[in-house]
Order: structure tokens, then C-alpha cells, then sequence
């Protein structure tokens, strides 16, 4: 038996389910890390619960204070050597929860890392290098397009978005194939570096959080990385744009038209709405090379509006298609991620008129945002069926137990993960991952 075991009776659960086991051992996790050693015992009977609390331990172990020049002892399951040990009888089932669980927490630390990194550590060019690294090492594809194969590709809104940096815009393009594929699933993540909102300039309180907007990005990342480390039976396409927005002399401003992957002209309302925009090259791109996608999902910090709307509870949902809008409800309850549909519906398309382009990047009254801002994405999505915008600017970043300011919450790989699960009618745990060590937390 380990030195150290952690029983029910030492982890207060506030609510039911999934969600709410991993958010208790996630929190108890980092309140006692100083006490833990590098093995831990967990005594849970039931597989999906166990999963969910190797799961927080787990990803509480995700490193804070990054850049303190005083080095901080590390969360000792972060230990090369540390183990977690199921301390009850080590069924097959138990055993595949925890395998399962060490994997996605592996990939929730890199997520949330990913988000807390402040944004003069990963401008799109040094961000697109780690994605690179992380592909080699968990064996998916990935592509990484500079500006001279944007321009000749015609991404136009990205380019506009990326006209004040310094930095040159990238576009990542990953895949993964999977045993026995089900599906073809296209997965789009908004990779805003840094959101100073451009000349539309963004209040100093709100340009603080502004690192977080490529947590769409971080989270599409995740859900790769997790996938091939799970070896899912899907085929991913994944499809990230990645450019900073600042004041510049070169940046575009308001009044300004232009152009877009689709072809269609977009009268920039305003500056601060350039989420959308590059989003808008993404889908286009994606639906045009990959017209065979069963669905697509895309995942964005795209509007106060969806916060002001839902606050951290819940992200605010946008799809074309009922059961996919389904499946994503049923999974984000299951997960504790939650997701809220809001409509779609044609008439909050006319607040999108331009007297001068195609369609104007913001309605014109200050209200419904998130869904005229959704409105505003479909248009390039070429129709497709199957599409899904989930707006996560309320849930990817803020008050978390690793920090006194706003941190990374790491929402939304499991929502993917579970609605992957919920949507192929399998049970939890589908799969063993091809880790060796089967308890062995240190997959990355
Ligand atoms: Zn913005």
C-alpha cells in the first residue's frame, strides 16, 4: 500500500457527478500538495469517479509561477517517478480510468499552461513551435503556414487582423487519424495571441486578461494531444489562426473594408470584434478543403456578451444542427462543462448590413453580441450541416484555487472528450491509452 491514501471521506464534494469529483480533488490536490509525497493511493470504488478525481489530482499539479525568479518545489505528482495507485482491488475497469485520466490531465496541464503563458512568451510564431513540438511528440500532424502561404491562400481577414504586429500571423493545420474511424470531426480554435482590441482599444482592466484569447486555440491543442494519446477512433482536422492585434500605424482601423478567404468583402465595424475574423478564414478554409466533415466545432473567447449573458457557469452554444447541439449539452453536463444553446436565427443577421462591403464584423446596436457575433461566423461556414460555435470567453479564464488573479480553468477538453463518448453511444472509458506504465501520471 502507499505511504499517503486519499479517501472519499477526505475530499467535501459540493454537487454530483463527474464535474463536481474533479473539481473536489482538483482543489484538495493543490491545497495539500505540500503534504504529499510522489505516490498516492485513491479510494474510490466507482470507475468513473476514480477517473474524474486522478483527473483533478492530476491537473492540479499544473505548474503557477512560471516565471518567479525563486524556484518553487513542484507538485510532487509532477514527479518523474510519482505514482498513482488504485487502493482498492485493481479491476481492468479501474485500471482503464486511471490510464484514461492521466492522460487528459496531462493534456489539461499543457492546456492551462498554454493560457497562463503570458503573451510576450508566445507570439504566434514561438506558439506555432510548440504545437510543433508537441505533435512529434504525441504522433498527430501538424502543419504550420507562414505569411507568404497565407497571402498566397488568401487569408485576408487574418492578414488584416495581423497588420499591426510585428509578429507575422501563422496558421496551423493539424490531423490526427485514429483506429476504426467514426467520424471526421473539424476542429477550429481561436489563437488570438494577445487582444489589445486595436484601435478600438480595450480598457486597461480588460487588456490584462487579454493572454487568454487563444484559450480556443490551447484547447484544440488538448483535445490532439489527448486524442492520439487515447488513441480515439476519429479522424481530426484541426485548424488554428494565430496573430496578435495591436495600434499600430499599419493596423487596420475602423471604417476600414476587407477582405476574406470566402471571397466576401467585411466592413470592420470595429477592431476589438477581429476574433470572428480570423475565425471567419478558418472556417472557410476548412470547409472548402474538407467538404466531407461529419462536423465541425469551433471554440472561441469571442464576446463579453456570451459573459455578460451566462457568466463562468456556462458557455454560450451556437449550432446548425439539433443533435450535435444535443450531444454537446448531454457531454458539458456529464463533464461539468457546461453549455447553453442560444439561437441562430436569420434576423439577427440584418444587424450585420454595410452600406460599403458584403457584411459588416459587429452589429449595430450594442446588444444580443454573441449571437449576431455567431451570426457573423456562419456566413462562412459554407452551409455546412453540422457546425457549432461554442463562445468561452465566460469559462476559459478566471477565478481558479492557483492563483489570486485570473488563471486558466482548463474548461473544455473535457466537454470534447465526453462528447466524443456520449456521441458514439459508449460507455464512460471507452479506451486504454497506449501508455505502458498504466499509472504512471508523468505522460508528458
Ligand atoms: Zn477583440
Amino acid at each position: 500500500m502507499p505511504e499517503r491514501v486519499v479517501r472519499p471521506a477526505d475530499v467535501p464534494i459540493t454537487g454530483e457527478g463527474f464535474g463536481a469529483v474533479y473539481r473536489a480533488y482538483r482543489k484538495w490536490s493543490h491545497a495539500n500538495r505540500a503534504g504529499l509525497g510522489t505516490e498516492l493511493g485513491v479510494e474510490l470504488a466507482q470507475p468513473d469517479h476514480l477517473e474524474a478525481a486522478v483527473n483533478g489530482l492530476l491537473t492540479a499539479a499544473v505548474p503557477v509561477g512560471l516565471l518567479k525568479t525563486d524556484t518553487q518545489a513542484p507538485h510532487p505528482l509532477l514527479d518523474p517517478d510519482a505514482r498513482i495507485v488504485v487502493a482498492l482491488e485493481e479491476t481492468p475497469e479501474r485500471r482503464a480510468a486511471v490510464r484514461r485520466a492521466v492522460a487528459v490531465a496531462a493534456a489539461q496541464r499543457g492546456l492551462m499552461q498554454r493560457v497562463n503563458t503570458p503573451s510576450n512568451f508566445k507570439q504566434a510564431g514561438r506558439f506555432a513551435e510548440t504545437v510543433r513540438q508537441s505533435a512529434d511528440h504525441h504522433g498527430f500532424a501538424c502543419e504550420v503556414w507562414d505569411e507568404t502561404g497565407l497571402e498566397a491562400a488568401g487569408f485576408h481577414a487574418l492578414l488584416a487582423v495581423n497588420r499591426g504586429s510585428e509578429h507575422p500571423a501563422r496558421f496551423l493545420v493539424l490531423e490526427y487519424k485514429g483506429p476504426e474511424i467514426r467520424k471526421k470531426i473539424g476542429l477550429i480554435g481561436k489563437g488570438v495571441t494577445y487582444d489589445s482590441g486595436g484601435y478600438s482599444i480595450k480598457p486597461t482592466d480588460s487588456m490584462m486578461h487579454m493572454r487568454s484569447d487563444m484559450a480556443g486555440a490551447a484547447t484544440v491543442v488538448a483535445a490532439f494531444e489527448a486524442a492520439a494519446d487515447l488513441r480515439l477512433p476519429l479522424h481530426l482536422v484541426g485548424a488554428i489562426p494565430l496573430t496578435d492585434n495591436l495600434v499600430d500605424a499599419r493596423s487596420y482601423r475602423p471604417g476600414d473594408v476587407i477582405g476574406s478567404h470566402l471571397g466576401k468583402t467585411i466592413e470592420v465595424a470595429d477592431t476589438d470584434a477581429e476574433g470572428r475574423l480570423i475565425l471567419a478564414d478558418a472556417l472557410s478554409w476548412i470547409t472548402e478543403r474538407h467538404p466531407d466533415l461529419d462536423h465541425i466545432v469551433d471554440l472561441a473567447t469571442l464576446t463579453g456578451a456570451a459573459i455578460r449573458a451566462l457568466g463562468p457557469q456556462a458557455a454560450a452554444l451556437f449550432a446548425t444542427d439539433d443533435h450535435l447541439a444535443r450531444a454537446l449539452s448531454e457531454a458539458g453536463e456529464t463533464a461539468g462543462e457546461r453549455v447553453w444553446r442560444l439561437p441562430l436565427w436569420d434576423v439577427y443577421a440584418d444587424d450585420l448590413h454595410s452600406d460599403v462591403a458584403d457584411i459588416r464584423n459587429i452589429g449595430a446596436k450594442p446588444v444580443a453580441g454573441a449571437i449576431t457575433a455567431a451570426k457573423f461566423l456562419q456566413v462562412f461556414t459554407r452551409n455546412h450541416p453540422s457546425w457549432a460555435h461554442i463562445d468561452i470567453a465566460g469559462t476559459a479564464y478566471g477565478d481558479t484555487e492557483f492563483g489570486r488573479h485570473k488563471n486558466a480553468t482548463g474548461w473544455g477538453l473535457r466537454l470534447l472528450l465526453n462528447w466524443w463518448t456520449v456521441d458514439s453511444g459508449q460507455s464512460h472509458s471507452p479506451t486504454v491509452p497506449k501508455s505502458q506504465s498504466p499509472i504512471d501520471p508523468k505522460s508528458q
